[in-house]
């Protein structure tokens, strides 16, 4: 199944066709995609008897954020081998987490603003929490997953790096930092859930291409060590990392201009784009 936030009511989409949560309820569901994933065991045993032959065509532009305000979203860092090697650093022993605070979450197809000259892309697959999470193990874990969706952990790398100790939440929660879409896709859905193709491309040229079945840390051991720690909440998202080609780390640097199109895709899920422009600068000195 998959679930999408269209015009800020929760639908059931084939991609194609959807249908409103709220009247194919007659109201039992909310129309709002955050209270959805607060009952979601409900919703998704009702949502196996929705058809979709008489919805409505979905108009993707209407596509926003699958879950738009979610309590926490956590991010990984340096969870594929080979982007461990790029950053010059070897393979953690333990999840680097760090977070993207809210506000910078953002839909599919979005104009992402530069606020600096160093805007870098990280193609990720992006993990939505489905249940009340403490202390679930990572066999239980993907029980407790509502889907999966497709994300960019947009960075901007001298924020994230500069000062007494790296700064990687601020760097990467600039406004629009956090673009997700354009559904999620139950793990169900999923014929090979721990191995899906990831990748991204600006203007059409192909900058990562990976597999999630690389993950250092898959996604039920993030699942299990970071509910070991903290709660996970209906709707919290988590960002599992990038595989390599990040612009930062090549020779010379790529980094994201005006007028680029940033295409980002995960098997079996979708794609999303961001358009860039060259954004406001933010005050110097700070
Ligand atoms: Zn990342």
């Amino acid at each position: 199944m998959k679930f999408a936030n269209y015009d800020g009511r929760a639908v059931v989409t084939d991609g194609t066709r959807a249908v409103h949560v709220a009247d194919a309820s007659n109201g039992k569901f909310a129309d709002e995609p955050d209270r959805i994933y607060t009952v979601w065991d409900e919703f998704t045993a009702w949502a196996q008897t929705v058809e979709l032959t008489d919805g409505f065509l979905l108009d993707r532009s209407k596509l926003s954020a699958p879950s738009p305000q979610p309590r926490q979203v956590f991010a990984v860092g340096l969870n594929y081998a080979e982007h461990a090697r790029e950053s010059g650093l070897d393979n953690p022993t333990e999840p680097a987490v760090f977070t993207k605070f809210p506000s910078s979450v953002t839909g599919p197809d979005t104009v992402l603003e530069l606020p600096t000259e160093t805007v870098d892309y990280e193609a990720e697959l992006v993990v939505v929490v489905g249940r009340y999470s403490h202390r679930v193990s990572e066999s239980q874990a993907w029980d407790h997953i509502a889907g999966l969706t497709v994300g960019q952990d947009i960075s901007e790398r001298i924020r994230q790096l500069i000062g007494p100790a790296p700064q990687f939440s601020l760097g990467k929660s600039f406004p629009g930092f956090a673009p997700t879409g354009p559904w999620i896709v139950t793990p169900d859905e999923l014929e090979h859930r721990d191995d899906l193709g990831i990748g991204c491309s600006i203007n059409g040229q192909v900058m990562q291409d990976g597999r999630t079945d690389d993950l250092i840390f898959s996604v039920p051991a993030i699942v299990s060590r970071l509910s070991a720690i903290l709660p996970l909440l209906p709707g919290d998202l988590i960002f599992t990392g990038t595989p390599s080609g990040v612009g930062g780390a090549r020779k010379p640097p790529v980094f994201l201009r005006d007028g680029d199109i940033l295409e980002t895709w995960v098997e079996g899920i979708g794609t999303i784009t961001s358009t860039c422009r060259t954004g406001t600068p933010y005050p110097a000195g700070h």
